[in-house]
């Protein structure tokens, strides 16, 4: 393997990573590019798994919002992220990456359920592992779910990959020209400061694992191998310990 600083990696994708230009569904040539990008770094020898969002096709909060029972709303959610994973499977296997899908919810006939160990083994043979339902539960978000699979997996760290901004600001760069970026950060920083990371659930619990976590600007080509290689170019947020 080359130099790289991180050996075994979760990597959390949102649903709209997926969805190109058009905010919703799923475009195959962002897909494409998007697999693209990965292989590039399981060319290093990088153990990948990965947590794919679902906000592309629903989010359960919005439907609860429109009057829907949220447990119910929020399944709605985790089968989004189903669909994800299997368009990010199908073009990671086109370049002959060699991948298994693993759901929180049943489903055998199109996915391994989750089993910890044997995603463990998957990794341990260069099969990058795409972890999707969620969690499993209502309630929670992708976000929780990379936190709790980069913990149960022993992953070096979370990579955030994010659509347009390139790490944590004060406040939203888009919007404020203010807005200050943040190179390094600690999880009680985010949770103390209310920033907009990853939910608070999320970073609690990478509090708690004292989980390191690397938030990149996806739209960059490269990103993702630059971060696996130990470039500085994001907001790194270690743990607390
Ligand atoms: N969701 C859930 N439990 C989980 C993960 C996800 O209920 O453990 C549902 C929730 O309704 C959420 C939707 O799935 O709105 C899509 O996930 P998320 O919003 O995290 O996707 P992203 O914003 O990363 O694309």
């Amino acid at each position: 393997m080359s130099e790289v600083k991180y050996k075994r990696v979760l990597m959390k994708l949102s649903g709209e990573a997926l969805a190109g230009d058009q905010g919703r569904g799923i475009n195959p040539i962002f897909v494409k590019q998007v697999a693209e990008e990965i292989k590039e770094v399981h060319d290093l020898g990088v153990e990948i798994a990965i947590v794919v969002g679902g906000g592309n096709m629903w989010r359960g909060e919005a439907g609860a919002e429109l009057g829907m029972e949220r447990s119910q709303a929020d399944y709605i959610g985790m089968l989004g992220t189903v669909m994800n994973a299997l368009a990010l499977q199908d073009s990671l296997e086109n370049l002959n990456v060699p991948t298994r899908v693993q759901t929180s919810i049943e489903m055998r006939q199109i996915a391994e359920p989750y089993i910890r160990r044997k995603a463990v083994r998957h990794l341990e043979k260069n099969r990058i592992v795409i972890f999707a339902a969620g969690t499993g539960s209502p309630y929670f978000s992708t976000d929780t779910t990379a936190a709790l699979r980069a913990a149960e997996i022993n992953a070096d760290a979370i990579l955030m990959a994010k659509n347009g901004v390139d790490g944590v600001y004060s406040a939203d760069p888009r919007t404020n020209p203010e807005a200050e970026k943040f190179d390094t950060l600690t999880h009680l920083d985010i949770l103390n400061k209310g920033l907009q990371v990853m939910d608070s659930t999320a970073s609690s619990l990478s509090m708690d694992t004292d989980m390191p976590l690397i938030v990149f600007n996806f739209n960059e080509q490269g990103n993702i191998k630059r971060v696996v290689e130990g470039e500085n170019i994001g907001t790194t947020v270690k743990g607390d310990k």
